[in-house]
């Protein structure tokens, strides 16, 4: 599902994020990237969403060459993987309905189409009777449940969350977990930086440690294994 080959991250001040990471992430897997701040966690997973390309070696997501992708086509890959920030980064002035909407909009899917998907998605997390409220009405649990129903209305093969539960508490970060689970369980690939101990320690899933852009630690079923 997601393969990188000896990639190499350097940003154009020189700061050098990634160096020589090689991995392979198979389909349906739920992959925790824990490592300390500015390891390159998120440089690794703007890679995957080719928000950032390498600087050198391939990676490929749902079997293609994203960082050799032409511009044209990258509308394409990022149908196949959604994205779940911290910060959850809805669109304040649309409502609930229209920030999970706006995704299919964009792959100008059928109106009734996108009306039907919405509304399902709205439903699996928890969140269909409020389609009409906006993110300001919406606590931060809720917020990140829309920012997740927008991640997944497309059907993307590949879900890649940067610390999804750091603003949350911990009774609503265990909600959302069980969330991605079950999104994970219905076969979409998950991976998600976090430096949340309990989540990681809890769930037992593979984990990936990234330190100063190496891959230093990949274990299944793995722990946390840093003291915060
Ligand atoms: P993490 O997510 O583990 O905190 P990042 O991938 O954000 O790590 O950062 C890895 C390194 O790259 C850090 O030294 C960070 O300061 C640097 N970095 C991240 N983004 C940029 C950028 N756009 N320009 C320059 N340096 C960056
Ligand atoms: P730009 O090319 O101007 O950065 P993008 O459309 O690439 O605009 O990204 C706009 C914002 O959406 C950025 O914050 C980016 O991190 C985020 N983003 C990019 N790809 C996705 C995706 N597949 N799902 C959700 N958010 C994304």
């Amino acid at each position: 599902m997601i393969e990188m080959h000896d990639i190499w991250k350097t940003y154009a001040d020189g700061t050098s994020a990634l160096n020589g990471v090689s991995v392979k992430i198979d389909r349906n897997e739920f992959v925790y990237l824990v490592g300390p701040s500015g390891a390159g966690k998120s440089t690794f997973m703007k890679l995957i969403y080719r928000e950032e390309i390498p600087t050198k070696g391939e990676i490929f997501v749902n079997g293609f060459n994203i960082g050799k992708l032409k511009q044209r086509k990258i509308p394409y890959i990022r149908r196949n993987i959604g994205v779940v920030f911290q910060d959850f980064r809805l669109l304040p002035k649309l409502t609930v309905f229209e920030n999970v909407a706006f995704a299919m909009e964009a792959i100008e899917a059928p109106r009734k189409v996108i009306r039907k998907r919405t509304l399902e998605v709205l439903e699996l997390v928890g969140l269909k009777h409020k389609y009409k409220n906006f993110p300001s009405q919406l606590s931060g649990g809720e917020q990140q449940r829309v920012s997740i129903a927008r991640a997944i209305v497309n059907n993307p093969a590949v879900i890649v969350a940067d610390e999804p539960t750091g603003n949350l508490d911990p009774d609503t970060s265990v909600e959302i977990m069980h969330l991605l689970e079950e999104i994970n369980f219905r076969g979409t690939t998950i991976v998600m930086a976090t430096h949340n101990k309990e989540i990681v320690n809890s769930m037992r899933k593979r984990v990936i440690a990234i330190e100063n852009g190496n891959i230093v630690r990949d274990v299944q079923r793995g722990e946390y294994g840093y003291e915060i």
